[in-house]
């Protein structure tokens, strides 16, 4: 199970900037988190919520089916 990216997290305005939203669980700038699940930290509850549901990593999954074509040639 994979989503294509990871904007359904709840967002907060960032005090001071006004066109910067951080994640309201882990803090981390939407611009840092660019979408991707391991953008989050590690502790954050969103990550840690979309992970146990069963949601990769993007990263990850890339490298996984990448690494089974090649023990298929
Ligand atoms: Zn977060």
């Amino acid at each position: 199970m994979k989503k294509a990216y990871y904007i359904d997290y709840p967002q907060e305005h960032v005090e001071g900037q006004a066109h910067t939203y951080r994640c309201v669980y882990c803090k981390v700038v939407t611009t840092k988190i660019n979408g991707s699940l391991e953008g989050h930290l590690p502790s954050c509850e969103y990550r840690i919520k979309l992970e146990q549901a069963g949601f990769e990593k993007n990263e990850r999954s890339t490298n996984h089916c990448e690494s089974l074509c090649d023990q298929m040639d």
